[in-house]
């Protein structure tokens, strides 16, 4: 008998679960809107021409593979810091910033969740109600008490603005915020800017310490600096704050793992300290970080040409991301003859649309349409061609209906 006899079966992943179910349909027709991963009009996965052009040079140069530092590549956490604020950043220029080259953006959330349980025993984590799925796993693994916000007002498919303020009011004094920086997932509804202002109001007022997910920079709106602007704006607010990056979506660097956390301090000496800390985190979990990805971004930042480049892909598949919302709410709008106003699509930003869907109506759409979707409603538009909205909408209404 074996010694593992009381293990039980661990559910499947909620998001990465769907896949798996896709895989086995054969149905023609089959769709996979689960996982968020940008695909061309022709479904297939892309791989960036910068990217590309990168790993030929680093080939060329012939770059050793020797360990990284415990904090990363130098080149990198330099260039990643002054992308996510801007290289004239006061918060760069005073050296306020402690940046650690992370495992994409769910290592560096995971090594910021250590930092606030060894550091902030006693604090707790706000998180959006709904949230990406992972944050939950994230915290509890790393025993740090969370509780949610409102966030999502299904009544509107809008922003419930009232309720995440009063929420974040009636929070402990000095808990951490988790704010999705731009694109929230699942629900691809963001602040206004004028409510981004007075988010960082309650904040200050209540003392707690915003904590950033950057997923998506340049990948939602095509542009880095309007995606960070919610990032800039508290950072020039003088507030202290972390920001954990990703350039899975940004550069299609997926499975390359690359991304950094960033913790903006009051002053350089508690950067330095801060930082010399979050190594001593990473240290003894995965010891230093793989190279290639760092190698990649710092080359592409570090030279203008190939920056320009990455900016006009970015765009590109950003745009393709928003032609697709554009004709997905054209097809819903045209067929659907019940009068229901979808233009809730088309204020949604991101690579996701939450569609309202509910858990019984997304099994709907995987069992009878061959959709595969998250049971929350999502549907990840990148995995979605123009030439297949009209079908998805036939299976939008049939299961709301
Ligand atoms: N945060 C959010 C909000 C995300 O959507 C994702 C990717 N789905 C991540 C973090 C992390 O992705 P990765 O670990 O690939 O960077």
């Amino acid at each position: 008998v074996s010694r593992f006899e009381g293990i039980a079966m661990a559910p499947p992943d909620p998001i990465l679960g769907v896949s798996e179910a896709f895989k086995a349909d054969t149905n023609d027709m089959k769709l996979n809107l689960g996982v968020g991963a940008y695909r061309t009009e022709e479904l297939q996965p892309y791989v960036l021409n910068v990217v590309k052009k990168v790993e030929k040079l680093m080939l060329e140069r012939g770059e050793y593979k020797e360990y990284l530092p415990i904090e990363g590549l130098a080149a990198f956490n330099k260039v990643t810091a002054e992308l996510l604020f801007g290289a004239d950043n006061g918060v760069i220029k005073q050296g306020r910033v402690a940046t650690v080259q992370g495992l994409s953006g769910t290592g560096s959330l995971r090594v910021a969740a250590a930092f606030i349980e060894r550091y902030f025993p006693t604090a707790k984590v706000l998180i959006s109600s709904p949230t990406w799925g992972n944050h939950k796993n994230i915290f509890n693994d790393a025993r740090v008490p969370w509780s949610e916000y409102r966030y999502y007002d299904p009544k509107t498919v809008g922003l419930d603005f009232d309720g995440m303020i009063s929420d974040i009011k009636a929070a402990p004094d000095g808990s951490f915020i988790l704010l999705h920086g731009c694109a929230h997932n699942p629900t691809g509804i963001d602040p206004t800017p004028e409510q981004w202002e007075k988010i960082a109001d309650v904040i200050q007022e209540k003392n707690h310490i915003p904590f950033f997910d950057v997923a998506y920079q340049g990948f939602a709106s095509g542009s880095l600096d309007e995606d960070a602007s919610s990032v800039r704006l508290f950072a020039a607010r003088g507030l202290e704050l972390l920001v954990a990056q990703s350039y899975s979506k940004n550069l299609g660097l997926y499975a390359e793992r690359i991304g950094a956390i960033n913790v903006v301090c009051s002053s350089s000496d508690a950067a330095a300290r801060v930082k010399s800390q979050l190594k001593r985190i990473a240290r003894p979990m995965y010891s230093n970080p793989p190279v290639h990805g760092a190698r990649i971004v710092a080359n592409v930042v570090g030279d203008p040409a190939l920056f320009n480049e990455w900016k006009e892909e970015m765009e590109i598949m950003a745009g393709r991301i928003k032609n697709v919302r554009q004709k997905l709410f054209d097809s819903l709008s045209a067929k659907d003859k019940s009068g229901k106003d979808w233009s809730f699509i088309l204020k949604q930003i991101g690579m996701f649309s939450f569609t309202g869907l509910n858990k019984a109506q997304s099994e709907n759409m995987s069992n009878k349409w061959h959709v595969y979707m998250t049971k929350d409603g999502r549907i990840s538009l990148a995995g979605l061609s123009l030439a297949k909205c009209d079908y998805l909408a036939d299976g939008i209404i049939d299961s709301f209906y």
